[in-house]
């Protein structure tokens, strides 16, 4: 079956239809679902999400253009939250320099916190890092990372970059932008990147796949991705979900 390992099923686009889309996953061969904090608040409804459906898990974090929300009280509560027994890791955090704001140092320092924090709570952290390669590994290098764990999420860069993630034993999370005709530095990475250390993502309600690349996603797309990763390893999509969700459950301590 195929696991999840990024989503934002709390936002607003799902509102309308989030029970009905829940209970058809496991007949769409779904297995399970880590929802992904983006905020202070998408990491409560995440909580909430984990609680309420059992092929729930849940990540708390805030996202680098989120972090201007961030303060010692608010942070205190985050952390709380990383005790919670359905939480099965920190994130996403991380760098995006994307657009000018918020202000790096900012972004940095809440990064470094949110690191720090999933090392103190021994629980893996989720990377969300856009044009911003050099100083996402710099910080993660500087904090012993790799002594953390965690998978680097919608991976977007070149195989040397994969190169130093992988030696710092982290995963990397692909999804419906593999699919893309202009994605051959990614098709490349990919090829490059073993199969024990790729797990499978949708980014929901972001970046669906071909051909429905422009809509709203949503794990039902997954196949797409693994078929695109099938062809690109010359394994069978079989394959391709088996080891994804095997290395899933060996990230997130999930382990049957
Ligand atoms: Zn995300």
């Amino acid at each position: 079956m195929i696991f999840e390992s990024h989503a934002h099923y709390d936002d607003e686009v799902f509102d309308e239809d989030r029970e009905a889309l829940f209970s058809s996953l496991q007949e769409h061969g779904i297995s399970t679902v880590v929802n992904i904090g983006a905020s202070l608040s998408g990491s409560e409804a995440t909580v909430k999400l984990a609680e309420q459906y059992p092929f729930i898990y849940g990540a708390v974090g805030v996202h680098p253009s989120e972090v201007e929300e961030l303060n010692e009280e608010n942070f205190a509560r985050l952390r709380t939250m990383c005790f919670h027994e359905k939480i099965v890791a920190v994130g996403e955090t991380g760098l995006d320099y994307h657009y000018p704001e918020p202000e790096t140092a900012l972004q940095k320092a809440w990064f470094e916190r949110q690191l720090l924090l999933a090392r103190e709570t021994e629980l893996p952290v989720i990377i969300h890092s856009r044009e911003a390669a050099k100083d996402t590994l710099d910080i993660m290098q500087s904090l012993h990372a790799e002594e953390i764990g965690g998978v680097v999420h919608c991976f977007s860069y070149t195989k040397e970059v994969a190169r130093e993630y992988l030696n710092m034993d982290f995963y990397f999370g692909i999804g419906g932008v593999i699919t893309f005709q202009n994605a051959k530095k990614l098709k490349e990475a990919v090829a490059y990147i073993p199969m024990e250390r790729i797990l499978l993502e949708t980014d929901s309600p972001y970046l669906a796949p071909e051909p429905h690349r422009g809509k709203r996603n949503s794990s039902l797309n997954l196949p797409y991705v693994v078929e695109a990763i099938a062809q690109l390893k010359g394994i069978s999509c079989e394959e391709v979900e088996r080891i994804t969700e095997e290395n899933a459950k060996r990230l997130f301590g999930l382990q049957t």
